[in-house]
């Protein structure tokens, strides 16, 4: 059943998901039906509309959302369409990070870089330095950071867990990570914040690409 608000709020939180899914769309970054973007009801932090399962997202309406549990990615309301498929990542973060919006996109440059870096079955992570746009992430020092790259686990609800750990485990650490061989995933305290962060980070990811140096890699 499409999504139907029962409140302003509910309204215009569906409105941001669709305006943003366009907007990333035509980027290029959410080709096909991939990417999924989710934001929380302002005035109830414990629930969140998130992006319907398979949209093609260039023709996202404010319909094609579904509201769930912010902390556990369960549909809150019953007979909804089925929420992304990656519901369960956007609930890790919530729930770690105290974050109000998240993004996930298959932009280019970040998805090389996920590419060459990541493992298949184990977290590491990639040093982006010395960049301006570092000083666009929030860090407390912008000069380095240390992104995260998961697994690409089949099982979705276990780079949910590993997402949990990791993020739990470094609370300094950038507002976003990679999956190897897939995106990229960010957030924010708005969907506007996300958004910056994810063109930070796509175009430092970029920026890594075409300086053609080493990539820089740890085991996590
Ligand atoms: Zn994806």
């Amino acid at each position: 059943m499409s999504y139907l608000p029962s409140t302003a709020a509910g309204k215009r939180t569906a409105q941001q998901l669709s305006d943003t899914s366009r907007a990333l769309y035509e980027r290029g970054w959410m080709p096909g039906t991939s990417g999924n973007i989710s934001l929380r009801l302002p005035g109830d932090s414990g629930r969140a509309l998130i992006t319907a399962s398979g949209r093609d997202k260039g023709s996202l309406s404010t319909r094609d959302v579904v509201e769930v549990d912010a902390l556990t990615g369960r549909a809150s309301l019953p007979g909804q369409d089925r929420p992304s498929a990656e519901t369960s990542i956007h609930a890790a973060v919530y729930r770690v990070t105290g974050a109000r919006a998240v993004i996930h996109v298959h932009s280019p440059y970040a998805t090389v870089v996920a590419h060459r870096a990541g493992a298949l079955d184990a977290v590491v992570s990639v040093r982006v330095e010395r960049f301006e746009l570092l000083k666009g992430l929030g860090l407390k020092d912008p000069a380095f950071t240390d992104l995260p790259v998961f697994p690409n686990w089949p099982d979705v609800d276990r780079i949910a867990d590993d997402v949990a750990d990791r993020l739990a485990a470094d609370r300094e650490g950038p507002p976003g990570l990679l999956l190897a061989d897939h995106g990229i995933t960010t957030w924010g305290d708005s969907l506007g914040q996300a958004k910056n962060r994810l063109e930070c980070l796509e175009s430092l990811c970029q920026l890594l690409v075409l300086s053609r140096t080493e990539l820089h890699v740890s085991r996590a």
